[in-house]
């Protein structure tokens, strides 16, 4: 098949995309990596009457570190955040996280916000958002505005976006002391995920102090667990507890059955991962720890 007819836009600033955006309303669309829209185009399920093309806006494509944040502009590539020593020394969650979206190819041309605002419930960015507690920055002719991860991801493929509103950036709060893992299962390497966690904990004196999971592909958006983080809190972490935590995490999570796998294995896996994700997140974040115990030991 191929797209219904359209006009095209291509914006060379972010005024002139909102501006495009604030005379078209829902009759415009923006087209970021294209690596969603254009098969929706070609499927005619997206027939909108303008395309407003940003890949001409280079001032949404940077890495920033800010206060104790990282500012990811909309139109950075996913392969950039991937290959980013600033990425990876300070959002290594979110580091871990791109390398499981499709393939090198796709995340040449996916873009960080195209996958925020797309909100596939099975997509991993946005768990990754709802677990380092991110914050989205909007922009339209009516001004700007920032959005918390828990509020921006309304339900499937639906945002708190406005049909006038531009992404323009994902403020992260750095994270470089605290262990994190992502791990999901998919039935082949670089499908979406069956069912995935992003786990983000710290650790002091050998105790957590803090944890956050946020599940994907079990619900219409990224899910928090709250009862399933408290159990760690404060604790030495034990194989008994990440046990204890994985079935809080089965019998809460409430997913759907669909052709690709069953609720009760969507439930059964994000249980499973999630015992692994603590272990692995716990034991990188002992490693800044080791000398501070080796410390108090030597001073007795
Ligand atoms: P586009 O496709 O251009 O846009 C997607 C939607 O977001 C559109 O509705 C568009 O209007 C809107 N939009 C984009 N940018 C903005 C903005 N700045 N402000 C407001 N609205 C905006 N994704 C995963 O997460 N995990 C996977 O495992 C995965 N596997 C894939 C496998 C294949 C074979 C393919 C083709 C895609 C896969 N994807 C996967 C999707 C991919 O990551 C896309 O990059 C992502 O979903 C959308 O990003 P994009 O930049 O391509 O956006």
């Amino acid at each position: 098949m191929k797209p219904a007819p359209f006009q095209y836009a291509a914006p060379e600033t972010v005024d002139e995309a909102v501006m495009l955006l604030s005379e078209y309303g829902r009759d415009g669309k923006i087209l970021a990596g294209g690596q969603s829209l254009v098969p929706l185009l070609a499927m005619r399920l997206a027939r909108p009457s303008v395309l407003i093309d940003l890949n001409r806006i280079a001032e949404l494509d940077y890495i920033r570190q800010t206060d104790g944040e990282v500012a990811i502009g909309a139109m950075t590539r996913q392969r950039t955040i991937e290959r980013s020593g600033e990425v990876r020394e300070h959002l290594p969650l979110w580091w871990e996280a791109v390398r499981y979206v499709g393939h090198p190819q796709i995340r040449n041309r996916g873009t960080v916000g195209g996958s925020l605002a797309h909100a596939d419930p099975s997509a991993e960015l946005p768990a990754a958002a709802a677990a380092t507690g991110a914050t989205l920055v909007t922009r339209s002719t009516r001004g700007e505005r920032t959005v918390s991860a828990e509020g921006f991801f309304l339900s499937y493929l639906a945002t708190a976006l406005e049909p006038d509103e531009l992404l323009v950036e994902v403020r992260i709060p750095a994270h470089a002391r605290a262990g994190t893992a992502f791990l999901e299962v998919a039935r082949r390497h670089g499908d979406y995920a069956l069912a995935g966690v992003a786990a983000m904990v710290t650790m002091r004196d050998g105790r957590c102090e803090a944890v956050r999971l946020a599940f994907t592909g079990v619900g219409p958006v990224p899910v928090r667990v709250a009862e399933a983080e408290e159990p760690l809190i404060g604790r030495r972490p034990e194989e008994s507890v990440y046990a204890e935590i994985a079935r809080i995490v089965a019998g809460r999570l409430d997913p759907d059955s669909d052709i690709h796998a069953s609720a009760a294995y969507r439930k059964d896996v994000a249980g499973v991962l999630t015992a692994r994700a603590l272990a692995l997140a716990v034991s990188r974040a002992q490693e800044p720890m080791a000398d501070s115990r080796s410390s108090m030991v030597d001073h007795g």
